[in-house]
Parts: structure tokens; sequence; C-alpha cells
């Protein structure tokens, strides 16, 4: 606990994720003391690639770990959408100079461990974040002043409010609005890494390569200063129930993806394993708070990645709320009402057009020819003008200025 903070309980975080800790920094920053209680044995992030679109860079920037966060990203040059069947570009939307100035900032693919690690080193040197790890939250407790968190050890501890930014499958959700486990999406995602030197020269492109297929789509882009690539396959297969996670060999794979030019098989038939995921999501919800209790986060408005935002909004609502528990002066159920009435809008609306993007990144027949229609000789400002209201960070989303 830190004499110096504004609340004399902690924040109480459930979840040190990228959503988790961007909360306990913005919080500190705005002088309020959080302790982030994750469940893992190591604070850390499964995965490898992550899409970091300028909204995201604006809020790590506000936070103070922009610079660190880009050091190892790629600063792509283009969003390229290719045609799976034909092989022909369907997009290519420039990322240069006149993107950056519209959008205050570059589009980046990167290590997920480079984001998280750069946000998790500022929330360690922060006197006001405190991080416990080996703690799963189990349920809490609520008056209208204060919070017991109940973890599965037994122990209690005694909040000012509690932040529920434990993912997808989030016990703080379970209890807040008790609406059941994540729905399967009906994809699936098989998940892979190549090692630079295997990746034949003339597909290492400075940003993701997207190849649109029938039913289903492949992307890749390179990480960690060039070293390796990241590697997903998303497939349509209906499936309603979520799976476990299991790895697959390529001969599993490999057929899955019918229909298919040249291309993205060459780098298909690169890995020789694949992880394979369910892709889980929820339907937009108008409330996610109840006093001193909110979500964040995958926890608050998990959805499919066809839009490479779900991280975006985890970083824009801690913002968010900071700035509402800083304008309320501390009263966190003022605060999250108040965070709640600026964010599940634009949440909700990332939500319903990512699972829109189904309809256009798997389009088959004649479909996929209206697509291909419908993207020819669309200008870098046409595109550019589609893309302002995600792309351009939230008024909150500035650094903090007592
Ligand atoms: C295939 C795929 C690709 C994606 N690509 C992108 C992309 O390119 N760009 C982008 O912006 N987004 C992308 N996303 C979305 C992004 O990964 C998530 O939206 C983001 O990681 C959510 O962060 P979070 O902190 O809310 O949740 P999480 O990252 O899930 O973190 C939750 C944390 O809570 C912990 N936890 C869980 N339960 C408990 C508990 N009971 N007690 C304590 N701790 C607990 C977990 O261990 C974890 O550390 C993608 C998602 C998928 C599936």
């Amino acid at each position: 606990m830190s004499p110096h903070a504004r609340n004399a309980l902690p924040v109480a975080i459930a979840g040190g994720g990228i959503g988790g800790l961007a909360c306990a920094l913005a919080l500190a920053q705005r002088g309020f003391q959080s302790l982030v209680l994750e469940q893992a044995a190591e604070f850390g992030e499964a995965g490898v690639g992550l899409q970091v679109a300028p909204n995201a860079l604006s809020v790590l920037d506000a936070l103070g770990v922009g610079e660190t966060a880009k050091k190892h990203a790629l600063l792509i040059e283009r969003l390229v959408m290719m045609d799976a069947v034909s092989g022909a570009e369907v997009v290519n939307v420039p990322c240069g100079d006149r993107f950056r100035e519209r959008f205050r900032n570059p589009y980046a693919v990167a290590h997920r461990a480079d984001i998280h690690g750069a946000l998790l080193d500022a929330c360690r040197a922060h006197e006001l974040v405190a991080l416990r790890n080996d703690c799963r939250v189990k349920s809490f407790d609520l008056d209208d002043r204060r919070v017991s968190v109940l973890l599965e050890t037994g122990e209690r501890i005694a909040a000012a409010a509690i932040v529920g930014a434990d993912g997808v499958d989030s016990a703080v959700r379970r209890q807040l609005l008790g609406d059941g486990p994540p729905l399967a999406s009906g994809a699936v995602i098989y998940r892979a890494t190549i090692p630079v030197f295997e990746m034949p020269k003339d597909l290492q492109r400075p940003y993701p390569t997207f190849w649109a297929g029938p039913g289903w789509h492949v992307i890749y882009y390179p990480v960690r200063d060039w070293t390796m690539f990241n590697l997903g396959g998303t497939v349509v297969t209906g499936e309603r129930t979520p799976g476990e996670s299991e790895d697959v060999s390529q001969r599993h794979v490999l057929p899955l993806f019918a229909g298919s030019c040249a291309t993205p098989l060459r780098v298909l038939r690169i890995p020789k394993t694949f992880r394979r995921y369910s892709i889980v999501h929820r339907e937009p919800v108008e409330n996610w708070s109840q006093g001193p209790a909110t979500l964040l986060g995958d926890a608050a408005h998990p959805m499919v990645q066809y839009i490479a935002q779900g991280a975006a909004m985890a970083l824009e609502d801690a913002i968010c709320l900071a700035v509402a528990a800083y304008e309320c002066d501390g009263n966190f159920t003022e605060a999250f009402k108040r965070y709640q009435d600026h964010r599940t809008v634009r949440a909700a609306r990332v939500q319903i057009s990512s699972s829109a993007m189904d309809r256009i990144n798997h389009a088959r027949g004649i479909e996929r020819k209206v697509r291909n229609a419908l993207f020819e000789g669309r200008t870098a400002e046409e595109f550019y003008d589609r893309l302002a209201w995600l792309f351009t960070p939230p008024s909150y989303v500035k650094p903090f200025k007592p």
C-alpha cells in the first residue's frame, strides 16, 4: 500500500494481460493504486503475433510506453488483402506518411510479449502498482463503497473496487452478468511460427499478407526484428461447441484450405505442426458494471479477430476507466458508470464490425466477386475515410497532465 495514493484501499484488477496491466498503469498515472491478481505462475502473453493499429499505439504513447513497445515492432508499409483463389490483389492500403499523419501513428505488427513486456516493466517500476501472480480470482462481495475479493486459495483481499480484466472466460463477468460461457464463433484458427530462414525470400514482405479464401483465410507477417514469421490460418467450420486447444499435424491442416492458389499453400507447407484453437466471442451487452465492479477488455467485449482490434479495445478501455476515476475523484461507482457510458457503443461497434468481416474475409462464389468489385479502384484516401472511426483515438486517449 502506498501512502501517496489517492485511494486507501487498492483497486483489485483480476487478470494481468494487456488490458489488466494497461489499466493498472493508467490508474497509477492518475494517482490511484491497484493490485493486479494474475492466475498464471508468471506474467506473460500466450500467442505470438499482434497487429497494433494506430489507435492502440496512441494509448501506448499516452501511457508513456509507446517508444519501448515500438522498439521491436515493425511499422508496416501497407495493409494488403489477396484473393486466395485467383492470386490477385484485392486491397492495398498504404500506411506511409499520409496514413501516419491522419491517424497520428503508424500501423505496427509486434510480438505479443513485446507489447505486454513494455506494460509490465512500466507497472513494475511504478510505486502505485502491486503485482501478484499465482492468484486466481474466484468471486467477490460488494457493497457501495468497497469490495472483498475471494481468491481460489480462500484468501480474501479488501479493495476499493474490482476490475475484471480476466479475459474471454472471465470469472468476474460470470458473477456480474451470469451470461454463461463464451460462444463458439463457428471458426477455428491454426497458428504456427516460421523461422525467417525457412520463409521463401519472395514472400518476406514488410507488412501482413492476408489471403482471403472460400471459407478460410491465412495471414502471415514478420515479428521480433524479422527473426520469425507469425502464421495464422482461420477456417470456418460451423462448430458450435468450442473444442480444446491441441497440436495438429500439417497433414491434417492442409486439406482444410481447399480451393487455394499456390502461394498460401507454399506457406502452410512450412510448419510441421500447428496449434489449433476454437475462436470464441460474445454478443455485445449494454451493461457490464455494478457499483464498484466492472469489466474491461475481452471480459467485457470479446470479439472475433477479423479486424485485429481486441487488444486495442482493451487498451482504450484502460485509459477511459482511469480518466473516469480521476474525473469522479475516486468514486468508483460513479466512475464505472461514466467509463461504461463512453465505451459500450464503441466496443459494440467493433464487435459487430469484426463479426461482419466474416462475410468479406471468407467470401465464396458470387460473394467473392462482389467483394472484389467493392474494393476495386478505391483510393487510399477513401480507405482512410472508412477507417477513421476506428483508427482515430477517442478524445480521452491523451497523456495525463496533472
Ligand atoms: C487469433 C487471435 C488473433 C488476435 N489478433 C489480434 C490483433 O492482431 N490485434 C489486436 O488488437 N487484438 C487481437 N486479438 C485479440 C486480443 O488477443 C485480445 O483482445 C486481448 O489479448 C485481450 O486482452 P485482455 O487483457 O482483455 O485479456 P487476456 O489477454 O485474455 O488476459 C486475461 C488475463 O487474465 C488472467 N485470468 C483469467 N482468469 C483469471 C482469474 N479468474 N483470476 C486471475 N487471473 C485470471 C489470464 O491468465 C490472462 O493473463 C486476437 C485474438 C485472437 C484469438
